[in-house]
């Protein structure tokens, strides 16, 4: 009998984490003021994040130490284990390897906690007594609540309105590990006046609730703002996924031909391929293809532009170059909201624009459909962002079945779907749709784009 399942030991837990930084072959574009429009400098970020997360941002260091406080909080459920997916693989009928690496065990059931973790002990070690965060559906705002809590900082999570009433139990979770939740747009900041004050029932967006926690952060006392995907920091954060899965591909005697994952801002899957990315961009794995999942509704590397964008709606955050689909963009409401952010993370853009990688937009029905194949054979019923990339793996096989080819496909697993439940319902009784790309908002929401001075365009 093949093995099921890879389990590392506590002692094989990574001690790093890897930034990929000083291994590109072009460096990345800096972040720009969104005043200014000049490149930002430390000082211009310190009244968001600690010290340390800024240097990490834009480290060239290759390796950096994980803080012991951190790993012994990480332990709570890392390693995560590798598994192949014998009877999907049966199901299928195909001659592929199919793996995957499992998220959903942490405490708030995601890869989110990964930085979590980290951000709340980097800024309570600075002195810092109170967070601010926006969360989508919910995820990010748990796995905050959840580090916060475990370090003693206050924390108030800004929840996109839509999601706040159709998912409470992601905010229950957040008040049960102590932190307060508002809905976004709120009456709480000048930015969620606004909002309101041009449509009272604005269903909110990420980039609007951003504006809303950037805003509360600077103007309150002893506290930051922490943003859960995105950021340089919080991908190499997330990277301690790929090196475990590293070492048990190794024990399970394969090197992945396809890497898989679903992406939002991004975090989960770069976590995951960044360090095989590293054998990529040095050659001795020139082959490998990593494929980047998103909504067809949300295609932000499949049909955005490579450009100069703000991070939120207010324009508080700092332009960023990355595949945007335009700040101003409101996706349709798909269940996977953890997907529905208009840029894409810099590192992921950068890649994608140097070639490195691809990507590929799915449809929400058949997400929904990988996912219930997935909990009818492999048994995990996974988070609508997840069944993304469920549904790219089992593409890449049936590919496989077709041509005959024993390719090793490895997905990053990004969490459970127990809070869900609502939308595997929709789909189950046939109430689900699925959202043709929304072109003529997407072309409005791009004539928007900041202007930058030409040496960054
Ligand atoms: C938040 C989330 C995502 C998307 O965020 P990334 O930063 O792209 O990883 C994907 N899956 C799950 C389960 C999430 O909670």
């Amino acid at each position: 009998m093949e093995k099921t399942k890879f389990i590392l030991d506590e002692k094989q837990m990574p001690t790093q984490w890897y930034n990929i930084q000083p291994d590109l072959p072009v460096p990345l574009p800096p972040y720009l003021h969104p005043g200014t429009k000049q490149p930002l400098g430390p000082a211009d970020l310190a009244p968001l994040f600690a010290m340390e997360l800024i240097k990490q941002e834009v480290s060239q260091e290759r390796y950096i130490d994980i803080p012991e406080e951190v790993q012994e909080v990480y332990k709570l459920w890392r390693p995560t284990n590798l598994f192949r997916a014998h009877r999907l693989e049966k199901f299928l009928d195909t001659p592929a390897k199919i793996y995957y690496k499992y998220e959903g065990t942490s405490p708030p059931g995601s890869h989110k906690p990964n930085t979590a973790i980290p951000q709340a002990y980097y800024n309570k070690k600075e002195g810092i007594k109170r967070m601010t965060t926006e969360t989508g559906a919910g995820q990010w705002g748990s796995s905050l609540a959840f580090a916060c809590n475990l370090f003693g900082l206050e924390l108030k999570v800004y929840m996109v309105k839509v999601s706040y009433n159709q998912k409470p139990y992601r905010r229950i979770m957040m008040e049960t590990w102590g932190a307060k939740c508002v809905a976004s747009p709120s009456k709480d900041t000048k930015s969620g006046r606004d909002a309101l004050a041009a449509d009272p029932n604005c269903p909110g967006s990420l980039g609007l609730a951003i504006s809303e926690a950037v805003e509360d952060c600077v103007t309150s006392k002893n506290t930051h703002y922490s943003l859960g995907s995105v950021l340089n920091h919080v991908l190499m954060h997330q990277t301690v996924i790929g090196q475990e899965a590293m070492k048990q591909m190794e024990m399970a005697g394969d090197y992945p031909d396809i890497l898989i994952g679903c992406v939002g801002g991004g975090s989960n899957f770069a976590g995951m391929f960044l360090p095989f990315a590293k054998d990529k961009l040095s050659g001795k794995k020139k082959n490998l293809r990593i494929i980047n999942v998103e909504p067809e509704s949300c295609p932000t590397l499949t049909k955005g532009l490579y450009a100069y964008d703000l991070g939120d709606v207010a324009g508080m955050a700092p332009i960023a170059k990355m595949f945007t689909l335009g700040h101003g963009f409101m996706p349709p409401p798909v269940h996977a909201g953890g997907l529905r952010y208009h840029g894409m993370s810099p590192l992921i853009s950068h890649l994608h624009k140097l070639g490195f990688v691809e990507a590929v937009a799915v449809p929400q029905l058949a997400t929904f459909e990988a996912g219930i194949t997935f909990a009818r054979t492999e048994g995990i019923i996974s988070a609508p962002e997840t069944c993304h990339a469920i549904r790219a793996t089992i593409d890449e096989a049936l590919k496989c079945k077709a041509t005959g080819e024993k390719k090793v496909i490895l997905f990053n697993h990004s969490g459970h779907g127990h809070f869900d439940m609502a939308a595997y319902e929709q789909y189950l009784t046939g109430k689900l749709q699925d959202y043709a790309y929304p072109e003529d908002l997407v072309k409005k929401a791009l004539k928007d784009l900041p202007e930058v001075p030409a040496e960054y365009r």
